[in-house]
């Protein structure tokens, strides 16, 4: 099955495939993992920064090697390049998807760089995914100040620029803000479901991905979902924290093992407690 075809069916009946990020392969284990076992599709993604400390070629050899060992669909997307060279290192290395995050310059460059990406991803069949509104927050990190909803709608999708900016890039998926953001606040404003509502009327054949996942109430995320344009939702921060939280714990259980990979079956469970119910969420189980 090509990604795209994926992401249709997603889009069709109504359902979301997780995208989660990943720097080490105890984390691609526990996602695989629980894609398995649930009978699920999933997108495994990198950063550039997560990219270079694994090196792309790694992260799709891996991916392809679990995808015939579990017998289940996994596709991999370079998650937030923000600059073209970022980007061809993704699709030189065969990543499936390409994310080019263009939001930190001004629109007509970041129109005129994701042209040049879609050209070239296209070229080769990979999907482009672009972003014209600058989130609130770029890490994907547990805060603990408040967020407010006067700072959130400053980042805020304005459907007539979505529109014109799909038109002429040609783009297949758009990440757009409608209150979603990176990390995990102590209270969030909820997602803002009619501006959304607006977006997919506005651009019906693009898929949607929804950045920040991690955090925003699982409620929020399926009324997302079944609105029809959301096929795609990252996560990050939840992930990265129950593996830092069961790492701690479980070093300072075991103080004398050396060998790290006997020490990390806790870490990959929890990991993979996140996956599995994310996976339940978005409703990708047994859609294989
Ligand atoms: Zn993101």
């Amino acid at each position: 099955m090509h990604v795209k075809e994926l992401f249709a069916k997603a889009h069709h009946e109504k359902f979301a495939i997780g995208a989660f990020n990943v720097a080490n392969i105890e984390t691609m284990r526990a996602i695989v993992e629980a894609a398995a076992e649930l009978a699920s599709p999933v997108l495994i993604e990198s950063s550039p920064g997560e990219t270079k400390w694994m090196g792309a070629r790694n992260v799709i050899s891996v991916a392809r090697n679990f995808s015939s060992e579990y017998g289940i669909p996994i596709f991999v997307n370079l998650d937030h390049a923000e600059t073209f060279d970022e980007c061809m290192v993704g699709i030189e290395a065969g990543y499936d998807l390409i994310h080019f995050d263009g939001s930190a310059l001004s629109y007509k460059e970041n129109m005129e760089i994701t042209k040049k990406v879609v050209s070239e991803a296209h070229a080769k069949d990979l999907m482009v995914e672009a972003e014209i509104d600058r989130m609130a927050r770029k890490s994907s990190e547990v805060y603990k100040e408040q967020i407010t909803i006067e700072e959130l709608k400053k980042t805020f999708s304005d459907p007539q620029k979505v529109r014109e900016f799909v038109q002429a890039t040609n783009v297949d998926t758009m990440a757009t803000l409608f209150g979603n953001i990176h990390g995990i606040f102590p209270t969030q404003p909820p997602l803002d479901i009619g501006l959304l509502q607006k977006i997919c009327e506005v651009i019906p054949d693009t898929f949607l991905s929804l950045h920040g996942g991690s955090g925003i109430p699982d409620s929020q995320v399926q009324q997302a979902i079944k609105i029809g344009g959301v096929v795609k939702v990252n996560i990050n921060t939840e992930m990265r924290l129950a593996f830092r939280q069961t790492l701690e714990k479980t070093l300072q259980e075991n103080t004398k093992e050396l060998a790290m990979y006997k020490v990390l079956p806790p870490v990959i469970d929890a990991v993979k407690g996140v996956v599995r119910k994310k996976i339940k969420i978005f409703g990708s189980a047994n859609k294989i």
